[in-house]
């Protein structure tokens, strides 16, 4: 039977704009890995009447309802309360979760529990509880007349945590069934062109069922199958999976990896190459990225930021000729910013950025959003040009790195450079 969650964001913060509902998010998130359908969001704030009205709706159309927020020990977090009221349910205290929350301020506050946590150690009656390791509201799961009624605390690292450990397994212990999915990682298609090429085959499949997700950038396709063993879910997805990837070709970078970053690194450790990185108009972005990867020192050399178009010169040796006749921003900047940064730090392979991430046009008048991508390799030095105009500032430097993660990708794979 498959199931249908809404969830309720208790916070007067989150409808005053103070902060975005971004608990929503990964509950929603994680929901759709274990299939069940989330159809609302409600945010409600402290009140424990309007939070009343909220469960009477959701009750009538939800038989999962998560709730974030209110668990906490002051006066205004009611969630608890309310929830037991509207479903009629006794607050019990739990002599167990009190004992842990005094050790808890012993060893993490230094201090005696104040007395107002106590309310933290009282839940519903026969409800499952969900222990909270880095934080001091536990959580719960009730059910009651077909509803599953979950509680989450508000912080997000709480609860992202009691999602993980506890309402993952809950929820797939709601089913016989088990959900698998896999994702199919692209680069080089928008999300409209990537949906119109694929629409005629997603709009016949259901189990497994595929689905286009908007990564900033790049588009992955999730193919998902619901199966009674992982065994069956598996044999289902193989050969979607591998339909999907021939159709697609080139612009797929990978089923399951989690960014264009991770499958470059992937290839030069698995070719034995390093790498240098020389930027412009991205900033270091490209190497936020690699270092952000744990093991990337056996093949990232280090990189450089030439910022200013002296430091190309001087730091990167791009030509003050090359630099006075095409301008900073061209291919022959970006070629020779690769091969510097080769040469310099004596990686097998450089990669370059020197674009206009605006808002303005360059000093020569190049427009916002023409970028190079250079690449220098033992076989020979490339470039790929780019018009990513009509974006902002922080979407060109995003594209635009991902671009460069994209022309290593292609030529560590013996693929074209340039995009069809
Ligand atoms: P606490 O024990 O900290 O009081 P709580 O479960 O009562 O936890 P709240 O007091 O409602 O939770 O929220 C605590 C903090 O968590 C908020 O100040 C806010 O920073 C964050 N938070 C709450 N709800 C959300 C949400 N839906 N999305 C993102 N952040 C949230």
């Amino acid at each position: 039977m498959s199931h249908t969650a809404e969830i309720i964001a208790v916070g007067t913060e989150l409808l005053l704009g103070n902060i975005a509902n971004t608990n929503a998010q990964d509950i929603s998130q994680a929901l759709s890995s274990v299939g069940v359908n989330v159809f609302w969001h409600t945010v409600v704030g402290d009140n424990p009447l309007r939070l009343k009205e909220a469960l009477d709706i959701a009750r009538r159309r939800a038989d999962i309802i998560i709730t974030t927020g209110g668990l906490g020990p002051t006066y205004d977090d009611l969630t608890k309360q309310t929830i037991c009221e509207a479903f009629g349910r006794p607050l019990v205290l739990h002599q167990d979760i009190l004992d842990g929350l005094k050790i808890f301020f012993e060893k993490n506050v230094h201090m005696n529990m104040p007395s107002n946590n106590v309310q933290q150690a009282e839940l519903p009656e026969n409800c499952t509880v969900f222990d909270n390791p880095v934080g001091t509201a536990p959580g719960c799961a009730f059910e009651a007349g077909g509803v599953h009624v979950l509680m989450l605390p508000g912080p997000p690292f709480e609860m992202r945590t009691m999602l993980e450990n506890h309402v993952l397994p809950y929820l797939r212990g709601l089913s016989s069934e088990i959900i698998v999915s896999h994702d199919i990682m692209t680069f080089g298609l928008g999300e409209s062109p990537m949906e119109e090429l694929m629409r005629e085959k997603m709009s016949h499949m259901e189990n497994p069922s595929l689905a286009t997700y908007a990564k900033p950038s790049e588009v992955r396709l999730r193919a998902t199958a619901k199966a009674a063993s992982q065994e069956a879910a598996e044999a289902m997805l193989a050969p979607v999976v591998k339909e999907v990837t021939d159709f697609l070709g080139n612009y797929v970078y990978g089923v399951d990896v989690p960014g264009l970053e991770n499958a470059c690194v992937k290839l030069l450790k698995e070719r034995g190459l390093t790498l240098a990185t020389a930027e412009s108009c991205t900033g270091g972005r490209i190497a936020e990225r690699l270092t952000a990867l744990p093991g990337v020192s056996s093949v990232y050399r280090g990189g450089v930021v030439s910022y200013w178009t002296s430091v190309k010169a001087a730091v990167l040796g791009v030509p003050q000729e090359t630099l006075d006749t095409y301008g900073a921003v061209s291919e022959q900047t970006a070629w020779a910013m690769a091969e510097g940064a080769r040469r310099i730090t004596g990686a097998d392979i450089a990669v370059s950025v020197t674009g206009v991430a605006g808002p303005d046009p360059d000093e020569r008048g190049v427009a916002v959003g023409i970028v190079y991508i250079g690449l220098s390799t033992p076989d020979g030095t490339f470039c790929r040009p780019l018009d990513l105009g009509g974006r902002r500032r922080d979407r060109i430097q995003d594209l635009a790195s991902n671009h460069a993660f994209d022309v290593l990708r292609r030529y560590l794979t013996g693929l074209p450079i340039l995009l069809a």
